[in-house]
């Protein structure tokens, strides 16, 4: 088999890895975002099947661009495939009204929807020779883990996607599965992560603090997974009487009520979302500025959605809680070093505190090599994370005596499979 790296490689952004063996299968296609403007990944032709491992934009994102080419049958789970809809109808109409050009058309949206399978965790489709099965990635609702095994040679190429082996509150950590080619996310290969118990602890006291000194706790949050893990963390301690829910948040905390069987603690987002109050308007808004309030709203760097509306209005006693990785350049990095921000081409000065947590969907360095050892692999390929961490990764995986590489975006390499 031959693996060609068409993106996400040597990077975090834009996936796209495309396995050559009799069939042509490729894993994920995704979108880098750089300074607002989206970077696409290589090419794929003659696609004949596709998996995506989840629905951040980074996997998912140009998902319709290979429809212009190809007819591929794709593969996902449920939650995935509606959380990608939403996600890809929101892209094309910022790319229209900023006049952007238009890589897709709606044709090919519709027949993405129409070739999707979605499979379960654990549900093995029969596919031209190969059983493909997806297990639970740990990383946030439908996100999986896809095993790709081989009739004729028992042999198993494993996509690891993005994983967080240990468990958050949304969700109980990834499955660890059986390789013999192990493709496996690097972005945290050179660090682990705080403990996530006392992170929350430290996180809900913050946060409390400021609600009764009659601030809002402004959280900015990423849609996709952080927003309901939060809003979880915020309902088990009993932080929810005064949440405010708002922007693209809402939309995929929806999609995630109506496929509960793909997280954990259900009973506790059910009763967040009873009591969260949901934003439609300006008017909600200024409520929840009243003061000794909770919102949790994208963006998650602060580039845009309606975090940018209150945080200049927010009063003196309040707090801005980051809540995960803040890209260089962003409004959130810009916050994190006290520097103003930009919205809408105006300098803004923030005068309120700025709190940082890392509340990572990813596995930390000790967990990468916890997951390697376990999936018994002989071949290691790192993939998504920046060329220092997947090249030093890879080294120390050579020197453990593994036959590991960390290829660059458009290096092939020849695998036996
Ligand atoms: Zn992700
Ligand atoms: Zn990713």
């Amino acid at each position: 088999m031959n693996i060609e790296f068409l993106g996400g490689a040597s990077e975090v952004g834009r996936s796209a890895i495309f396995l050559k063996d009799e069939k042509n299968i490729l894993l994920d296609y995704g979108l880098k975002i750089d300074n607002k403007k989206a970077q696409h990944p290589m090419p794929a032709h003659n696609v004949d099947a596709y998996i995506i491992s989840h629905a951040h934009l980074d996997h998912c994102g140009f998902s319709p661009a290979l429809y212009m080419q190809n007819s591929p049958v794709s593969f996902g789970t449920e939650p995935t495939i509606e959380i990608a809809n939403i996600l890809i109808e929101d892209a094309m109409k910022i790319a229209k009204a900023e006049h952007m050009p238009q890589k897709y058309f709606k044709r090919q949206v519709s027949a993405f929807q129409r070739k999707f399978v979605a499979l379960k965790y654990h549900e093995t489709s029969h596919y031209a020779g190969y059983n493909l099965t997806l297990h639970d990635a740990g990383h946030i609702p439908g996100a999986a883990i896809t095993c790709l095994e081989k009739y004729n040679t028992g042999k198993r190429v494993v996509y690891t996607g993005d994983f967080k082996l240990s468990p958050q509150t949304m969700h109980k950590g990834a499955e660890v599965v059986k390789s013999d080619i192990l493709i496996i996310e690097s972005t945290y290969a050179n660090r682990n992560h705080p403990d996530r118990n006392s992170l929350i602890e430290k996180f809900a006291h913050e946060v409390k603090e400021v609600v009764d000194n009659g601030g809002t706790a402004l959280i900015p949050s990423f849609a996709v997974g952080r927003a309901q893990e939060l809003l979880m963390i915020l309902e088990k301690h009993g932080l929810m009487e005064n949440t405010y829910l708002d922007g693209m948040a809402t939309k995929v905390t929806k999609v995630v009520m109506n496929n509960l069987k793909y997280i954990r603690n259900q009973d506790v987002i059910e009763s967040a979302m009873k009591k969260a109050h949901v934003v439609t308007g300006q008017k909600e808004r200024t409520n929840a500025l009243r003061g000794s309030s909770i919102v949790v709203t994208t963006a998650g760097m602060v580039e845009g959605g309606p975090i940018v509306n209150y945080i200049p209005r927010a009063n003196r006693h309040s707090k801005i809680f980051l809540t995960g990785y803040q890209v260089e350049g962003t409004n959130g990095s810009k916050l994190l070093a006290g520097k103003p921000i930009t919205v809408d081409n105006r300098k803004i000065h923030i005068n309120i505190p700025v709190a940082f947590y890392d509340f990572s969907a990813h596995s930390g360095k000790d967990d990468l090599y916890k997951y390697v050892k376990e999936s018994d692999p002989e071949t290691i390929i790192c993939v998504h994370g920046d060329k220092e961490n997947t090249n030093s990764f890879a080294n120390t995986l050579k020197e453990m005596g593994y036959d590991a590489h960390s290829p660059k975006v458009g290096d092939k390499l020849k695998v036996d499979f």
